[in-house]
């Protein structure tokens, strides 16, 4: 407890993970949210130092929508007020893998496409408005105050002010600092141990360029156009419609295949792939601004829940807790299902208000809601902390288990193994019949929207296909046209 009796969580990082944990705790405490970068964007938006990735296209599966929406009932509208698309999967999109053009059938689930500035602003806006959190923009962390018994809170500096750097006490600090955390440096400082960490690095290389439609171009008959990678064929392409009538296109590829930033050598980089469209769509638009990279793709899990000398009153949360190779599209929602388990575990959020039942926190032997108790030694905080590494297990299995198999990974965790194998090659089966396959193709989506657990794959609807039917004809080119064609409705 801090001094005046009430309870203090401080939460490092404004971000995704950030922001919606400091919701749930708000339930629970006073809240203050400790954000690098200074926010005062005019504008409100805008890509900003603290989150490079956010220039490059951010897909929010669906798993992730209905996280967000029960945290923040009302934002999937609000999002689609300000010109957030849904994309419907199939649907909306034209899709190329393994040399077949996917069958645009009725969408099974949907994406939501904006900027991750749109995204981050409206979540920003709508946490800050609940009441309860305060964002303290423009101050870093810079340390952990306590020992390796207990975290007490953080030391903060003011960027770029002559002030001297302070300490925040706190009873509870949640890292939402994203993949390059310093957290597990800090917990050497004050004497406690780091957590054993696991990268398995394809080395993937983003390049992204943000177009508009030249004045004279015809819509596009769908809102996302998509190239997947196979065994044979390492590039991905994601080209996204998002708010503003604007386009978004990701290019990227493991290492040895990165995609580069020169304008010219991007759109060069596009006809390595297997068809031409893609390299023809793009020189159609007009390109606005530069090329942008980003090779901070590595899958990265720290096991915080193992055991360890870490003190009570310390969680990790988002990418600081696992961070995913991009290119399946699931950190945004992975921190959002977090938060949700993180209200759950503390106790129905919003029912009694802030500071009712007792602490959210950290101190040794305080009563969390729910007669919860935190403290020991960190024994409590490891539970909560094994249910958020709990919520990572699907995500992790898709991307770390499919990156482990791709020539030239760096990986510091066991290699793939006979089982690993074995599904990998089962999987292959399930990508080859999924294009021209309405039923399994639902099912498949449902997994990769992180809305059905992965043994999903094994429905029958799934495996009979896969293990005994040849694939079913596919388009023979890009299916750009479906009669009729609403996009988000279908
Ligand atoms: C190229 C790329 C593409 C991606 N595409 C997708 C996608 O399509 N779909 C998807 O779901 N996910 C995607 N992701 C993942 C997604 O960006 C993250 O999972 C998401 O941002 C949630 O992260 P976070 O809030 O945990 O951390 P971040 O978003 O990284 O935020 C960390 C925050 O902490 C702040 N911070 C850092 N250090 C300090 C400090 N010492 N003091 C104070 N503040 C600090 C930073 O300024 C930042 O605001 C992509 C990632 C990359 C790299």
């Amino acid at each position: 407890m801090t001094g005046t009796g009430e309870r203090h969580a401080v939460v490092v990082g404004g971000s995704l993970a950030g922001m919606l944990t400091a919701l749930v705790l708000s339930a629970h405490a006073r809240v203050t949210v400790v954000e690098r970068d200074r926010l005062d964007d005019p504008a409100g938006a805008g890509p900003r130092p603290g989150i490079p990735q956010a220039r490059h296209t951010h897909v929010f599966v669906e798993g992730g929508q209905l996280a967000l929406e029960s945290l923040l009932p009302g934002i999937l509208g609000e999002l689609s007020a300000r010109g957030a698309l849904p994309v419907g999967m199939p649907y909306d999109m034209v899709q190329h893998q393994s040399g077949r053009w996917y069958e645009r059938f009725a969408a099974s689930t949907r994406l939501l496409s904006c900027t991750r500035a749109l995204l981050d602003t409206v979540v920003r806006e709508r946490v800050l408005a609940e009441g309860g959190v305060e964002l303290l923009a423009g101050t870093e962390v810079t340390g952990l105050v306590g020992d390796a018994e207990r975290v007490r809170g953080v030391r903060v500096r003011k960027r770029g002010a002559a002030e001297d750097p302070y300490e925040i006490e706190a009873d509870l600090v949640v890292d939402a600092s994203g993949r390059s955390t310093r957290v597990p440096t800090w917990l050497g400082e004050i004497g406690a141990e780091a957590p054993d960490q696991e990268t398995i690095d394809t080395g993937q290389g983003y390049a992204t360029q943000l177009y508009r439609p030249r004045p004279d171009a015809e819509d596009t008959g769908y809102h996302c156009l998509y190239f997947l990678p196979d065994t044979e064929q390492p590039l991905t392409g994601v080209v996204l419609r998002v708010e503003g009538g604007l386009w978004v296109a990701s290019l990227s590829g493991p290492r040895g295949s990165e995609a580069p930033t020169d304008p010219a050598a991007f759109l060069d980089f596009a006809r390595r792939f297997p068809h031409p469209y893609l390299r023809e769509w793009l020189s159609t638009m007009e390109p606005l601004g530069s090329v942008h990279s980003n090779r901070s793709t590595a899958n990265i899990r720290r096991y915080y829940e193992r055991p360890g000398r870490r003190p009570a009153g310390l969680l990790a949360i988002g990418d600081a807790l696992c961070a995913f190779n991009p290119i399946y599209g699931q950190g945004m929602t992975v921190a959002a299902q977090q938060a949700v388990a993180l209200r759950k575990v503390l106790g129905a959020a919003g029912t009694g208000g802030r500071g009712a039942g007792g602490a959210v926190t950290g101190g040794r032997g305080d009563a969390a809601p729910g007669g919860r108790r935190f403290g020991r030694g960190g024994r409590r905080t490891r539970d909560v902390q094994r249910v958020l590494a709990g919520v990572t297990e699907t995500a992790w299995a898709i991307s770390a288990g499919a990156d482990r198999a791709i020539p030239g990974v760096e990986s510091t965790g066991p290699g793939p193994n006979a089982l690993d194998r074995l599904t990998g090659r089962y999987l292959r089966r399930v990508a080859a019949i999924v294009p021209g396959d309405p039923g399994a193709g639902r099912h498949y989506r449902s997994v990769l929207s992180l809305t059905a657990p992965p043994a999903r794959l094994l429905h029958p609807r799934v495996a009979l296909p896969a293990l005994f039917r040849a694939p079913r004809a596919t388009p023979g080119e890009p299916p750009l046209v479906v009669e009729g064609w609403r996009g988000g409705e279908g």
